[in-house]
């Protein structure tokens, strides 16, 4: 039947569901941090070099954070998502971020 799910498959929309509100938490969890790192840089003056270092350092676990928000996986199709952030279909697919949390809602 279509639109109907095995609790296998329901169970994989749970599981990749989780997988990416884990990822997009700390993406933005990183992204705000970054404004409070830059505001105690800013009010610290350790130097021009110890700012330099820490916000490359900052910029460096940002960006690792949101490459691997975009491995995220398709659980329909089982590649990758999207290549950007912030996407709100399957590239691949086209099977939309909201389908997935529906279907990780529904009960198996
Ligand atoms: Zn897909």
């Amino acid at each position: 039947m279509p639109g109907e799910i095995s609790s296998q498959d329901a169970q994989r929309y749970r599981t990749a569901w989780h997988s990416y509100v884990a990822r997009r938490n700390l993406v933005v969890v990183l992204f705000l941090s970054f404004v409070f790192v830059g505001f105690m840089v800013a009010k610290l003056r350790l130097g021009e070099l110890k700012d330099f270092s820490i916000l490359v350092g900052w910029i460096a676990v940002y960006l690792t954070g949101a490459w691997w928000l975009t491995e995220w996986r398709c659980p329909r199709c089982g590649k990758i998502f999207a290549n950007r952030l912030w996407t709100q279909r399957c590239i691949s697919c086209g099977l939309s971020k909201d389908e997935v949390a529906a279907r990780a809602r529904m009960k198996s």
